[in-house]
């Protein structure tokens, strides 16, 4: 015997459906008749292994079902049974062919042995012309025929078909019924049914009613059929999985490419919080606005003497007064090569200048600023080293003079003017004289402030000559000043180090002159700019991430009458598993190849947006291993969603 049931009872909500069943189903035609909700579908169900919260026992060729490992009955899906419905229950993005195919993926044939069969079933059941088809296209009487297909081309010992002709015409179903007909020769068929016209006299007919089945005919052979030799074990191959991956992609090309899609801007996202150069355009956010400002804002000024406006105190109004002194020597030192300083240059200077430069510039007379010296940028060469007699000179006198940068710099100059010698405590003018300085660079001498009254001004200076350290001390044994104790100013590479600076002179009691509160204002609003537009891509980040595994739950979700399917025909969870996990690798991989085709274009929608972007190979890199990590965590989820899935709630049977 086949299959027999045993003091089959099976209640739901402490109501009887099945009472106390025995049948033995021999081989040949067995039809189950009886009213809609007299229990056909349930003993089915109880019969396929799909229900086992019945009491009794219901034995495949001696085996319990009951007993059945997850592995048994997967093996029993693949070996034993196949299964029709009244609708159809067919894969409807996959072609005729593909619906037939699909199960035979879990055997090891080749890919060719495999098209054989399909092919070779399909032209069985007469529907070879539709191969290509879509199953969608498909009148219902071709649907139940390929249905048939793929329960055959198992080559299973048992056909289990639950109002198979529920849904058809009176043809179709004649020509469906013709058909299970002839498969009944050689195997189990149990067909429900509730049109009577269809029993025949080669038939058993089993009546169910009122929770009790009785047999009404008995016209099947019965002869024992051969169990089949040859049992395969059900598995996805990795390749197969990539084939089968491959069409669902395909077919349910939206779906995938939606995810694609949002799983490349989660990604993006995700780069841009982790990404170094997120930091970056923050940083030219900060270059900006010190661009802004001018270099000058990294200026730090010591002065050994800070000067008040000429005649504030009631002399003569050409002459400055001392305000503050203060010893600057130590930190002149300190600062001298200090990694954080760009330059380093002192404050001396020669007013009422006579400079000559060899065979280019004679005794022409330097026009007079009374200003400390400035740099506003170094156009050609570099300021004066320390040691070494050297000058740095300004673009305004080099142009004045009708020359050249290149023309100057290399060259020698002499220099004779007027200096304030205040060894007295008074201002004494003296004489100075530098002979035979290198001209070493050009600098642009330019200062702008703004006026309340006129808006912004703009000066540049002709006298602003920058000399090195011993020109400079030079000068300063002329005017009777300390060799030490020398004004300077320092310009510094990163105005992040400006206060840090300028706490370090406060706390040895010198009083640094800069623009430090522009400095700190920027600094603020560089800080601001950074939080608000950090919080922004992680909140985004979030949503994007949120977004991305709500598409796998709905994507899942939507697709868990095609597991079923699968299933239902032999699929185990980790055939269902590695078939998600590709499935995703697939999604993974079309939504690297979007990220790189579309990445300048992000970038320069999220540099508008956010001021933000990502760019380099090194971003490229991380960015995809982004995409395949959350791909594979996407794979995982729909796997593990999709892998438990129970057919039973998933797949509908007969007329309920
Ligand atoms: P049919 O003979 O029409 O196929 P079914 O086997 O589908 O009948 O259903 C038989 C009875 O059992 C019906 O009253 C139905 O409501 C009930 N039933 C079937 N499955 C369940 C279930 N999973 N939970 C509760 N009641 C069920
Ligand atoms: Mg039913």
């Amino acid at each position: 015997m086949m299959l027999v049931l045993k003091n089959v009872s099976r209640q739901f909500n402490n109501v009887k459906v099945l009472k106390d069943l025995n049948v033995e189903f021999k081989s040949g035609l067995n039809f189950i008749v009886g009213p809609s909700g007299s229990g056909k579908s349930t003993l089915l169900k109880i019969i396929s292994g799909m229900d086992k919260g019945y009491e009794g026992q219901v034995f495949y060729r001696g085996n319990s079902l009951k007993e059945f490992s997850e592995k048994e009955l997967n093996d029993y899906y693949y070996n034993t049974v196949g299964f029709i419905w009244q609708d159809f229950q067919l894969i409807n993005h996959l072609s005729v062919e593909d619906n037939v195919k699909v199960v035979l993926e879990l055997s090891d044939l080749s890919n060719e042995e495999k098209n054989k069969k399909v092919t070779a079933i399909l032209k069985r059941l007469a529907i070879d012309g539709l191969a290509k088809k879509n199953v969608a296209q498909l009148s219902g009487g071709q649907k139940q025929r390929v249905a048939i297909a793929r329960a055959l081309v198992k080559d299973p010992e048992i056909i289990i078909a639950d109002e198979p002709t529920g849904a058809l015409d009176k043809k179709s179903s004649a020509l469906i019924m013709n058909a299970l007909k002839r498969i009944a020769k050689e195997r189990l068929v149990i067909v429900v049914t509730h049109d009577k016209s269809l029993i025949d006299n080669e038939s058993n007919c089993f009546t169910l009613n009122g929770g009790k089945i009785v047999q009404t005919a008995s016209g099947a052979s019965g002869k024992v059929v051969a169990t089949k030799n040859k049992l395969v074990n059900p598995k996805l191959s990795f390749g197969s999985a990539f084939s089968l991956g491959g069409k669902n992609f395909k077919g349910l090309f939206m779906k995938f490419g939606m995810s694609a899609l949002i799983l490349m801007l989660s990604s993006y996202f995700l780069l841009l919080n982790i990404s170094g150069t997120v930091v970056n355009e923050q940083e030219n956010i900060l270059n900006e606005l010190v661009e802004a400002k001018g270099n000058s804002l990294r200026d730090i000024n010591i002065f050994s003497s800070v000067m008040g406006a000429g005649g504030t105190d009631g002399n003569d109004t050409n002459k400055p007064n001392l305000d503050i002194e203060q010893d600057v020597s130590e930190v002149l030192k300190k600062y001298q090569d200090d990694p954080r300083v760009e330059f380093f240059a002192p404050m001396d200077v020669v007013n009422n200048m006579t400079v000559n430069i060899d065979g280019l510039v004679k005794d022409y007379k330097v026009e007079n600023s009374n200003n400390a010296p400035i740099i506003n940028e170094i156009i050609e060469g570099r300021v004066p080293k320390s040691d070494g007699r050297e000058v740095a000179v300004p673009k305004l006198f080099v142009e004045k003079a009708g020359l050249k940068p290149s023309d100057v710099i290399g060259k020698t100059i002499n220099i004779e003017g007027m200096a304030y010698d205040w060894s007295s405590g008074q201002p004494q003018e003296v004489k100075v004289k530098l002979d035979n300085l290198t001209i070493v660079g050009v600098i642009d001498t330019k200062a702008s402030y703004s006026d309340p009254n006129y808006g912004k001004m703009e000066f540049e200076f002709e006298d602003s000559f920058i000399y090195g350290l011993d020109s400079a001390k030079e000068l300063r044994v002329q005017k009777n000043a300390s060799q030490e104790n020398v004004s300077f100013m320092m310009r510094v590479k990163d105005i992040k180090d400006i206060m840090p600076i300028v706490d370090e002179l406060n706390k040895v009691g010198i009083t640094p002159m800069g623009q430090f509160e522009s400095v700190s204002d920027i600094l603020r609003i560089n800080d601001t700019t950074k939080e608000q537009s950090g919080a922004i891509t992680v909140i985004i980040s979030a949503i994007a991430v949120v977004v991305t595994i709500a598409v796998v739950l709905i994507n899942a979700i939507l697709r868990k009458r095609e597991f079923a399917i699968l299933k239902i025909n032999g699929y185990s969870k980790g055939s269902i598993f590695n078939l998600n996990v590709v499935e995703n690798l697939l999604i993974a991989i079309a939504s690297i190849v979007i990220f790189v085709a579309a990445s300048p274009v992000i970038n320069s929608l999220s540099n508008k947006i956010f001021s933000m972007s990502v760019s380099g190979g090194k971003s490229m890199i991380t960015g995809v291993a982004i995409i395949l990590v959350q791909g594979i965590v996407m794979g995982i989820i729909s796997a593990l969603i999709t892998s438990g899935i129970k057919i039973e709630n998933n797949i509908m049977t007969g007329d309920r």
